[in-house]
């Protein structure tokens, strides 16, 4: 008997015996495998081709967390460095609402008009991409975004400022090996990150705004001093005349900080990157700057110091990565610092301890 309750002892109703249950999943929906991941050669071989969509498949590997992923990532790279170098790259900084995305997609097309590719990549290392990156999002470039020749790319999502950077720059070498001779890496005009992208371009663009009263006092002199052409945007309208009494601020204090060892004098332009007026002279300025390093040998120059700061840097940021995330000395530190806190031990021999602990187990 099926149901007991269709048993004669039940006087009620009965119970069919139904329809069988059907199964859970459907039987004509394919199984969905996942694409196995392409070889290291196949990407470099699309990349070399100049395929935008292996070399985003690319970067998003660059930009994984997996190690299988890394290890594909980190061959790609190795493979694409005999291919890459050839290209201008550019930084362009400027505090939010300087108006860098909407310079960045007019100088993008003017630089585009003489032909070749350009890339425009991001270093902000406070934003997270599934929280929508707050730099290089494809909607800040409306023209740029379309345009069959440029590359957009958000910055990789949060991370320490150097894994940040470290993965911007081997996507630069994985677009150059892809053919873009024009690289612009952005970031937000606050912070450390003017440091990272200043250490992997040839030129760096600041975006600089009149008529705020005070304009040299909100400006950190370090990011001045790194400066090779100072930009004062948004010169329109009844804004030209605090554009240009800020270009000559800026003039006279450029003329205090020491000459550049790229020998180089920053200029000081004004422009309107909305109203597109002043870009050609933008770029006149860059295409100077350029021409004076390469007859100065200063343009090798610092691409070679450059690569050995990322030598050290990489190293750093893996040394640290290695200790702080071996689960003993995880466990170690919390409890060192308690005793730190606790005035039970002091700074130095509880740092002794945990890095000899860390030594002896290597
Ligand atoms: P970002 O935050 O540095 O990327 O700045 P945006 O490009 O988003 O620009 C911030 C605001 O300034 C926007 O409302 C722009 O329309 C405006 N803007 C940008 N460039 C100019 C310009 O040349 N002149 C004027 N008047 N406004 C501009």
């Amino acid at each position: 008997m099926e149901h007991i309750e269709n048993d004669k002892q039940f006087g009620g109703l009965t119970v069919n015996s139904g329809v069988s249950q059907p199964p859970s999943v459907n039987p004509y929906l394919k199984k969905r495998r996942k694409a196995p991941l392409p070889t290291a050669g196949e990407l470099v071989e699309g990349i070399l081709k100049g395929n935008m969509t292996t070399l985003s498949r690319s970067v998003t590997l660059v930009e994984s967390l997996s190690p299988s992923h890394q290890a594909i990532a980190q061959e790609v790279i190795e493979k694409c460095l005999p291919y890459s170098g050839n290209s201008r790259r550019i930084g362009i900084t400027g505090v939010p609402g300087a108006g860098k995305s909407t310079s960045i997609d007019v100088f993008g097309l003017h630089v585009l008009k003489q032909g070749g590719k350009l890339a425009v990549l991001a270093i902000d290392p406070s934003s997270e991409r599934t929280k929508g990156s707050i730099l290089g999002d494809k909607t800040r470039m409306e023209k740029l975004s379309v345009h069959p020749d440029a590359f957009i790319r958000p910055s990789p999502s949060a991370g320490s400022l150097g894994g940040v950077a470290r993965k911007t720059r081997e996507t630069i070498v994985l677009c150059e090996a892809a053919g873009f001779n024009n690289i612009f890496v952005e970031t937000v005009g606050v912070g450390q990150s003017e440091t990272a992208v200043h250490s992997m371009v040839d030129f760096f663009l600041l975006i600089q705004l009149a008529g705020t009263g005070d304009e040299l006092q909100g400006i950190k002199r370090g990011i001045m001093e790194m400066a090779d052409g100072i930009v004062i945007n948004k010169a329109d309208g009844d804004n030209i005349a605090r554009a240009q009494l800020a270009q000559a601020q800026f003039r006279s204090a450029l003329h205090l900080f020491p000459t550049p060892a790229s020998g180089w004098t920053p200029e000081v332009l004004t422009y309107s990157g909305y109203f597109e007026l002043g870009i050609p002279e933008v770029w006149d300025m860059i295409d100077r700057y350029f021409a004076f390093v390469m007859q100065n040998g200063y343009f090798g120059q610092r691409r070679a110091q450059q690569a050995r700061y990322w030598m050290y840097e990489t190293i750093d940021e893996q040394l640290r990565n290695h200790f702080y995330h071996n689960p003993e000395i995880e466990n170690m530190l919390a409890e060192k610092e308690m005793r730190v806190l606790a005035n039970q031990q002091s700074s130095f021999t509880a740092a002794k301890d945990v890095l000899d602990r860390y030594f002896q187990n290597r």
